[in-house]
């Protein structure tokens, strides 16, 4: 990014500006190594439904386990995924294992949903080809109906590329896959322009969720968000609740579904598990069992 100007060369060679950029170089040298080595895990936190708090399904969220810096959460390393085009064959991965473990949930019976956080980057230049061709290929690998499989993106990345995302979106619903705007509020977009888009679900973006009930502007922004969403006949999932007054509240505005500390934690697979076998009924195989004995 240097500009040949000359008065302002001295900003390179600060030392803060040096450790920044050793840090990044160092970080980034790791990063690709971690795609290598398959140095990530998935989390799944259950979405629920905020009347009776059943498991309606999960999002998927990366940890990266580095040997030397421990467990790094995403927000400190999928910006740089995105910038060094890493992000792709990590998308790659994140799909690919939250389908494997998609596909022992439901083989056991538990019929969840699948939301996997997406880039732009997976989506746009000329990417959405591959990423549709991907998405094909692995539903079928591990025999997924696409309509369980929901996809996240965020309300700001839709606003820097929209035509671009349009066309991905559109793909990506062709498909028979939810469209979920992840982090609704944040992005500034309008309601006309909400309604260009073929998305299913709004997720109401947790900052807004952990001042509402001290801050009246936030709680209005809120119940609009709801009016405006219900009248667009999309679904709405409240992220970050950590309270029962919060979960009261929202159900109270009409919100249908939520995920949050509250109701648990991000779990590793096993985990999570466990949860679906004390919380769900397994149904395939409950009609299995019928038909064999039929
Ligand atoms: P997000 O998609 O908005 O995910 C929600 C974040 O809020 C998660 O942080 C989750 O652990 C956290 N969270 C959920 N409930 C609560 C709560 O009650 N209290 C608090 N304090 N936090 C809560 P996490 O896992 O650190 O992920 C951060 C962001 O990183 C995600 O935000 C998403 O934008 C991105 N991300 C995560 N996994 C992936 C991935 O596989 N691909 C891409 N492209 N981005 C990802
Ligand atoms: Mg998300
Ligand atoms: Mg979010
Ligand atoms: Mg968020």
């Amino acid at each position: 990014k240097a500009k040949g100007d000359g008065r302002s060369n001295y900003r390179y060679f600060s030392p803060e500006m040096n450790a920044n950029m050793l840090e990044r170089i160092e970080l980034e040298q790791r990063l690709r190594r971690a795609v290598l080595q398959k140095e990530f895990c998935l989390n799944y936190q259950p979405i629920v439904t905020l009347n009776d708090r059943s498991i309606i399904g999960v999002e998927a969220l990366i940890r990266w386990q580095d040997p030397k810096f421990g467990l790094i959460p995403p927000d400190q390393f999928i910006p740089l995924a995105e910038e060094t085009g890493l992000i792709e064959p990590i998308g790659e991965w994140v799909l690919e294992q939250a389908l494997i473990d998609l596909h022992s949930w439901h083989s056991q019976g538990y019929m969840i949903n699948m939301a996997v956080n997406v880039s732009g980057r997976q989506l746009i230049n000329g990417n959405q080809i591959s990423f549709n061709r991907l998405i094909s290929k692995l539903l079928k690998k591990y025999g997924i109906d696409a309509k369980y499989l929901h996809i996240e993106i965020t309300e700001s990345m839709l606003m820097e590329d929209r035509e671009q995302c349009l066309h991905a979106l559109e793909a990506i619903r062709d498909h028979g896959m939810d469209i979920y705007i992840d982090d609704f509020g944040t992005g500034y977009s309008s309601l006309s322009y909400l309604k260009s888009f073929p998305i299913s679900v709004i997720k109401i973006d947790k900052s807004f969720v952990d001042n509402m009930l001290e801050c009246p502007s936030d709680a209005n922004l809120i119940k609009a968000i709801i009016m405006m969403g219900k009248s667009l006949e999309l679904k709405l999932v409240a992220e970050g609740i950590e309270t029962e007054k919060q979960l009261a509240f929202l159900r109270s505005l009409g919100c249908d579904f939520g995920q949050g500390y509250l109701i648990s934690r991000p779990l590793p697979n096993h985990e999570l598990s466990n949860l679906l076998t004390l919380r769900l009924t397994p149904t395939l195989k409950h009609e299995q069992n019928l038909e064999e004995y039929l």
